[in-house]
């Protein structure tokens, strides 16, 4: 590989210092072939804004940015249906929608990123996640070199989960995400401090949504983080109980008649890890969940705290914390 010469700590939210061998930022969907033919065999990673990203060292690779723009609005009678170009930011969008009265993203306000990561892990915040809205997705696929739309059943969303972190896994770039919005808009309040909304409007809960964010989760430009580190596990109804005999109020959101969904932040917190350090890397004072560096942290110093974690909640609880972040090492993907 040539010398390694782009700086990736400003395009990661974690803000790790790391660099890339090469950065290619490609914005013509229909010429993607075109673009991408020089890229031969090269190990390479596609890239949003890094807000689900965190890159631990230099990476001996090709940096794709993919920059597809724009909203292209549609409406049947019972639907909106908006086509919106991958590289978009989020926020942006739920802002655009609210302006116009297109009201169902309200909840998932303020989730940092690209609208093309959106169905990569189904974000989801306050009770919705966004496969409920996923009309289809097009992609190019870096395989077949083809242009590709897949409808949402076949995007097999799960909880932080899709087609896209399974079989179509690093071999494919989302061009765009086609939205269907119902018109027949209802409020989803029945989550944590929406609970207490009365009659509210989608305004009203998107101004709570982006209080409560504000108020608790630290903001990547003051403190460098990746949002919640873990995955929330789901185990068997059986284990649960099990459990419960040693820790009685130990919390569950029950996921189907077989299994419950954990707060990782609450293991993580019962074994005294808030407000822990290694070098520059915490596990904040406030949100087990969020681990942050504080400038001066390294990939190392994070591996180690995140795999003590680990190892602790398999030791105490015997349940297996699984990333949400994506951790990516000089020749790419590492696991914990
Ligand atoms: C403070 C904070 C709060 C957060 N809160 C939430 C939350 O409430 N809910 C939630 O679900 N998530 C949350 N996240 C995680 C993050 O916002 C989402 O995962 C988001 O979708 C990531 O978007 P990105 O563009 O930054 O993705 P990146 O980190 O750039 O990439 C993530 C993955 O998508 C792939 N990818 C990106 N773009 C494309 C593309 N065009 N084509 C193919 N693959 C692509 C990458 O290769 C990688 O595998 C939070 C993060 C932070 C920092």
């Amino acid at each position: 590989m040539g010398l390694c010469v782009y700086s990736l700590a400003p395009h990661h939210s974690f803000g790790l210092p790391s660099l890339a061998s090469e950065f290619l930022s490609i914005n013509i969907p229909v010429d993607l072939k075109a673009q991408l033919s020089e890229l031969g065999d090269v190990t390479f990673y596609i890239l949003g804004e890094g807000s689900n990203t965190i890159f631990l060292e230099n990476y001996q690779g090709t940096i794709i940015k993919p920059a597809f723009m724009g909203i292209d609005l549609k409406q049947t009678e019972t639907y909106f249906l908006l086509k919106v170009g991958a590289s978009e930011n989020w926020h942006n969008l739920v802002l655009w929608c609210m302006q116009r009265n297109i009201d169902g993203f309200e909840n998932l306000a303020s989730i940092p990123g690209t609208v093309g990561a959106a169905p990569i892990q189904n974000i989801g915040a306050y009770g919705v996640e966004i496969e409920k809205f996923i009309h289809h997705v097009e992609y190019y696929d870096l395989n077949t070199k083809s242009h590709n739309s897949i409808g949402s059943t076949a995007c097999e969303f799960t909880y932080r989960s899709s087609v896209f972190k399974k079989r179509l896994s690093d071999n494919i770039i989302i061009t765009s995400v086609t939205f269907a919005i119902p018109k027949d808009w209802r409020p989803v309040t029945n989550y944590g401090e929406l609970k207490g909304l009365l009659k509210p409007s989608a305004k009203d809960i998107f101004n709570k949504v982006v209080d409560v964010r504000m108020q608790k989760l630290p903001d990547p430009s003051k403190i460098g983080n990746a949002g919640s580190f873990f995955k929330n596990p789901i185990i068997a109804f059986k284990q649960y109980n099990k459990l419960q005999q040693s820790w009685p109020s130990i919390p569950s959101y029950a996921v189907d008649n077989v299994s419950v969904k954990i707060p990782a932040a609450w293991l993580i917190e019962q074994l005294g890890f808030k407000g822990k350090k290694i070098g520059g890397i915490g596990c904040h004072p406030h949100q087990a969940l969020v681990l942050t560096n504080d400038g001066s942290g390294t990939g190392e110093q994070l591996l180690q705290l995140a795999r003590a974690i680990k190892t602790a909640v398999l030791s105490e609880f015997t349940i297996e914390l699984e990333n949400e972040v994506r951790l990516i090492g000089k020749k790419g993907p590492i696991v914990l």
